[in-house]
């Protein structure tokens, strides 16, 4: 893609001083592609992820068409759909950041908190409307918004609203918008239920692609460790000697349940972390509060689910650790995008047991090669009876028939209940083995590693060849060698050391960061009302 800078690309002066007060010498790639087409009205399908730069090569577009016209009463001149509210938020902060120079009105209505000064700013007139889609149609439905009066709609991460649901109410709205409007729709991935939508709703789009949707960035180092007794207190024993056992500065640490997101800050706290959790069950208040302190380093460890987490810009993050790896691969790669930002280097490491072997054959096909195995990774045999494993609900994992026998009857009524994964989302996960309730004490899981030490976990290594950690570029193989060779951080005692430290990743986006709180207008009371409504 051709490099360009920002005065070639059509942005009005004000913009552009915007921009140069922003810090950015050039445009990242999806910017270069897609603001020439969108200052001129064009349609516009950016397959980008979050991490690139996308938010500004809409919002810079947006600012500079805006910048001509005024806002009626209810009748807002753009909308921005987005699938959670702190990616609503994050816009939002975009235009505070991008519009210094204008005097533009934006209203973000998103659940989870008061909305009052939101509504009577969108009673006097807004230039941008930042809404989740079901927050929107409330309002629509209560007669507080018009929506005739849209210029520009923005669909951002429109695979995520896919994965949340939300398509229905997507199409509800695209239809109760003017035909002749600019739509500039952003994915990361393209499935089929995406492009149809395109089909119906984008008018002779300019199509800008900036990454194989689905790659990981060269900066981020990964890798990951098999447990294959997979129990609740093991995983998070390994867990905590991962965090010990590198420099981390902070990290986000992602559970596929809200469920496990609790216990597992639970736990982080009991063993003296300094911790925070991040879930859809939390307020809106909690959930930026959080944000905050994560953000400032208060907080250096964040147990997140994924609805949680996607598409948050938190700058800086030196690790990424998979608690449970994602049920869906293309959720990898978000979860390790949170590092390596920038250019900077990150690492990932995934802890895999038995049941989740088969989503880390998935995660294999999308990163285009075998996992990197910190100590002993699973056997050719561990893949086969993974693969004769039953499918539990949704297809993955699962535990068998004979494994819910034995369990304890808290953990067959967890077997059959509410599995308390994050809502909403497509697939169904089954239930995990043996699980420990949540306030287990450290005594009781020193006592069973080291009993299982002496068994099962010390024993010499399993007769089927083990699957080797992939050997590539010299590149790869000098950062391999600098990582074998750094002092390994102190072990915990009698825990045998990993054979082997092979590393690394594949492709590369352009990132940045930036660092943010909550938009400072929706902390200041609406402005009086702007010049008349026409
Ligand atoms: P996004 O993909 O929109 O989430 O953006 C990721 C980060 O890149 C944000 O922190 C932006 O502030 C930053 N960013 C956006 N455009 C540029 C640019 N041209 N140069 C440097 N950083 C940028």
């Amino acid at each position: 893609m051709e490099t360009k800078t920002f005065a070639e690309l059509g942005l009005s002066q004000k913009v552009q001083a915007a921009i140069t007060a922003a810090g950015y010498d050039s445009p990242t790639p999806i910017q270069s592609a897609a603001i020439p087409v969108a200052v001129t009205g064009r349609d516009v399908l950016g397959i980008a992820q979050t991490g690139t730069g996308k938010t500004a090569s809409f919002v810079l577009p947006m600012i500079t068409r805006l910048e001509t016209g005024r806002a009626r009463a209810r009748m807002p001149r753009s909308l921005i759909l987005a699938p959670t509210r702190e990616l609503a938020a994050q816009v939002a902060q975009s235009f505070e950041k991008y519009g210094i120079n204008h005097k533009l009105d934006v209203a973000l209505l998103i659940g989870g908190m008061s909305m009052d000064d939101q509504v009577k700013k969108l009673d006097r007139g807004v230039d941008v409307l930042i809404a989740t889609p079901g927050r929107l149609l409330d309002h629509f439905g209560r007669g507080r918004i018009m929506l005739m009066g849209v210029e520009i709609l923005v669909i951002d991460e429109a695979d995520r609203m896919l994965d949340m649901g939300f398509i229905p109410d997507i199409e509800k709205i695209c239809k109760l918008l003017p035909p002749r409007r600019q739509t500039l729709f952003f994915s990361a991935t393209m499935p089929p239920e995406i492009t149809r939508l395109v089909n119906q709703f984008l008018r002779d789009p300019e199509r800008v692609e900036v990454a194989r949707p689905a790659t990981t960035a060269k900066t981020i180092t990964q890798s990951f460790r098999y447990l294959p007794d997979g129990e609740d207190w093991a995983k998070r024993e390994m867990l905590r000697d991962l965090i010990r056992a590198d420099n981390v500065r902070n990290a986000i640490i992602f559970c596929n349940r809200k469920r496990d997101v609790a216990i597992l800050l639970k736990s982080l706290l009991k063993h003296g972390f300094n911790a925070g959790a991040l879930h859809g069950d939390m307020d809106q208040k909690s959930r930026m509060e959080t944000l905050d302190k994560f953000r400032s380093g208060e907080i250096t460890l964040l147990a997140a689910s994924d609805v949680a987490a996607r598409g948050l810009d938190i700058p800086d993050v030196s690790h990424v650790f998979n608690y449970d790896l994602p049920w869906q691969s293309d959720d990898y790669v978000h979860r390790i995008g949170r590092t390596g930002r920038a250019g900077k280097e990150g690492i990932a490491q995934s802890i895999v047991t038995p049941e989740e072997l088969k989503s880390l054959k998935d995660i294999e096909k999308i990163l285009g090669e075998p996992a990197a195995w910190i100590g002993d990774g699973p056997t050719e045999q561990d893949f086969q009876d993974a693969g004769k494993r039953r499918r539990g609900r949704g297809g993955r994992g699962g535990r068998s028939d004979s494994a819910k026998k034995d369990a304890r009857p808290a953990d067959r009524r967890r077997a059959s209940g509410a599995s308390g994964r994050e809502e909403p989302k497509a697939v169904k996960p089954a239930e995990k083995g043996n699980r420990k309730p949540a306030d287990e004490t450290a005594r009781a899981e020193t006592a069973r590693t080291d009993a299982r030490r002496e068994n099962g976990r010390a024993k010499p290594q399993a007769e089927a060849p083990r699957r080797d950690a992939p050997r590539r570029s010299t590149e790869t193989e000098g950062r391999r060698e600098e990582r074998a060779a750094a002092p390994q951080p102190a072990p915990a005692p009698q825990r045998a050391r990993p054979r082997s430290a092979p590393v690394d990743a594949s492709s590369k986006t352009a990132v940045a960061a930036f660092a943010g709180n909550v938009p400072a207008f929706l902390c200041r009371p609406a402005r009086p009302a702007k010049a008349a409504s026409e």
